[in-house]
């Protein structure tokens, strides 16, 4: 006998007559001998109708009235729900979040799950009973018992939740679509349906599967290895498993913020190689990275930030044991990339660099959190460690620094992020060695990067994101502390970041040197940013602050392009042959991202969906 957690969403209990189908979808499952808990979201577009009633009175509403009118919806649903099946003969009892012990942050309208209380539930679940839980709601337990609710979408979150507190052995979200696509359906008509994902490839995808699943319930799911399947409400489909690592032992007190990051990891066993001043067109990542793939030489971190003037430098890391050979590799293109008109010397110039380490942090708790990436450089500030590159991504930020000061950064950012070195450190020879991963001491098996799923492509599905602005800073000083002092001043602003791009060109001005950083934040977010900044920036002596609204990411995401040459070469490719010049560009293990124009966005999902040979034969129709 199982427990299971299920939840509906919105347009599944859409109508009594849906609501009745989910009581019989819940009866069958009790009737096979399984327990329940049933997590529901409000009726429909209720939550969407309640927002549009308070926005007739204010136009700026009270969050605290908010959460009082918002948590009504799910109210609504989890009587009619429990009604239902007890016409069906089947004990069912409904219960708010704060019935429950749903306990949150004070935050209204976007509160963080703390802990979930399950005396109440296991007793009336041990007596038989289907519990019926309001979803997206909580109760802040701090003076006065106040209603909460979790951000638009939460229902998905308190279901995860609820899962782990009991220790469940699997939770089903049901929802109007078949599970999770290989991209958009709107965009891309070929979209196919994935049997299965990895919650890190998930959380990668996070711009693409937010609609179908809230992050944040992606998060809980890979923290505490709650099995997690998306399915529809109309079918018997199996839908989409979203996998994870078994972590054991993960607390459950402060669920949903202790711990962004549980892994500090490093590799000094990397080298640099820059292409310095190739033209900013069209193609000419395509050609490095194809010829780079054709010698089969395997990169790692790939880096190209924002251009200046017209042309961009290019940066990717290696093991050190192949430097030669991509060396050699970039020599040999790099005449071929200087512009054939104005040939100039200076043009296309190929640096290497050896004693380089990559350390990174790794975790499920950075989506969302600006603090997370500021306190990273802020602790590599203070420990007096420059960083030469970063490159981030929904899970990691990876920033190159100085191999001799590898140590001492590891060390800085275990005792910050409060990461003992255990097993996995000493494992991973971090002392002798080369190559480490210190994850949380009481996690004995290796959170990342997830193992790649059976017989997996080494992409598993593309992401667009037309809601960013980029915004870049032009020379920073090169020394510790810019990057630290930049985002978080962000992170006190409250504005998410979401790629930040340090490139590798470097130029001394009045004898300092300086460096440009580079970053994508939400679209809405974009204006506010700039002029924090410029103000700023004139303070500090800090370069131009420059602000580009105009502009889509483009990702793939997969495990299984960890150690497979001509990933990132077919990506470019595909970009080339549309004639789309990429801006920038970042990645992490699992995850290429290109900045893009904006109206070429949708033309280069669809090519790379292509040239990845993700596209099914079958159609999904996209719900209104
Ligand atoms: N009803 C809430 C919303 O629409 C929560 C949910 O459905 O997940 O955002
Ligand atoms: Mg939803």
């Amino acid at each position: 006998m199982a427990l299971i957690v299920q939840k509906y969403g919105g347009t599944s209990v859409g109508s009594v007559e849906r609501i009745q189908a989910v009581a019989q979808r819940v009866y069958k499952t009790v009737k096979a001998g399984n327990s329940l808990v049933v997590v529901v979201s409000a009726m429909g577009k209720t939550t969407d109708g309640l927002v549009k009633l308070a926005n007739e009175i204010s136009p700026n509403p009270n969050r605290r009235e908010m959460d009082m009118l918002l948590s009504t919806g799910e109210q609504v649903t989890i009587a009619l729900l429990s009604m239902a099946l007890q016409e069906l003969g089947q004990p069912a009892i409904s219960m708010t979040g704060a019935q429950v012990g749903i306990v949150t942050e004070a935050e209204h309208s976007r509160a963080r799950i703390l802990h979930i209380e399950t005396t109440r539930l296991s007793r009336h679940i041990n007596e038989g009973k289907v519990v019926v839980v309001a979803g997206f709601q909580g109760t802040s337990s701090v003076g006065e018992m106040e209603i909460t609710t979790l951000g638009r979408g939460g229902s998905d979150t308190s279901a995860v939740a609820i899962a782990a507190a009991l220790k469940a052995n699997f939770c089903e979200i049901y929802t109007d679509v078949p599970g999770i696509l290989t991209t958009d359906p709107r965009l891309v008509a070929e979209a196919q349906l994935m049997d299965a994902i990895t919650c890190d490839e998930m959380l990668e995808l996070a711009s693409l599967g937010a609609k179908v699943l809230h992050p944040r319930a992606v998060e809980i799911a890979r923290n505490y290895g709650v099995p997690l399947v998306v399915r529809s409400s109309w079918t018997d489909q199996p839908g989409t498993w979203v996998t994870s690592a078994k972590p054991q032992g993960r607390s459950l007190i402060n669920l949903e913020i202790a711990r962004p990051v549980d892994a500090v990891e490093f590799d000094t066993d990397q080298a640099k190689v820059a292409l310095l001043r190739v033209p900013d067109k069209p193609g000419v990542a395509a050609r490095l990275f194809g010829e780079i793939s054709r010698q089969k030489v395997d990169v790692d971190l790939i880096i190209q930030s924002v251009h200046e003037g017209n042309s961009n430098d290019i940066a990717f890391t290696v093991t050190t044991p192949i430097l030669k050979r991509a060396e050699a590799v970039a020599t040999a293109i790099a005449p071929a990339l200087r512009s054939q008109s104005n040939p100039k010397s200076e043009e296309a110039e190929v640096m290497v660099e050896h004693n380089i380490a990559k350390v990174s942090i790794a975790g499920a708790g950075m989506i969302g959190r600006p603090g997370v990436a500021a306190k990273m450089f802020a602790t590599l500030a203070e420990a007096g460690v420059n960083i030469q590159m970063i490159s981030t991504s929904e899970v990691k930020v990876s920033c190159v620094v100085d191999a001799n000061q590898c140590d001492r950064a590891v060390s800085a950012l275990r005792t910050a992020f409060e990461i003992e070195a255990g097993e996995q450190g000493s494992r991973g020879a971090g002392e002798q060695g080369s190559r480490g991963e210190v994850a949380v001491s009481f996690s004995p098996l290796p959170l990342r990067p997830s193992a790649p799923l059976p017989n997996c492509p080494p992409v598993r599905g593309v992401a667009l994101d037309l809601n960013q602005a980029r915004l870049a800073i032009r020379q920073l000083p090169d020394r510790p502390g810019m990057a630290a002092k930049l985002f978080g001043l962000l992170a006190q602003h409250n504005i998410s970041v979401d790629m930040i791009i340090q490139s590798q060109r470097c130029r001394v001005i009045d004898g300092v040197p300086r460096r440009d950083i580079a970053f994508t934040v939400s679209r809405i977010d974009g204006e506010n940013a700039k002029k924090m900044l410029t103000q700023i920036a004139a303070e500090l002596g800090w370069g131009e602050v420059v602000l580009d609204s105009a502009i889509a990411k483009v990702s793939i995401v997969g495990a299984g392009m960890l150690g497979q040459p001509g990933v990132a070469a077919k990506m470019f490719e595909a970009l080339a042959q549309q004639q789309i010049n990429i801006q920038m560009i970042a990645t992490s293990e699992i995850k290429i991202s290109c900045v893009v124009a904006q109206e070429q966005g949708v033309k280069a999902l669809q090519a790379i969906h292509a040239a990845f040979e993700l596209a099914g034969s079958e159609k999904f129709v996209v719900p209104a």
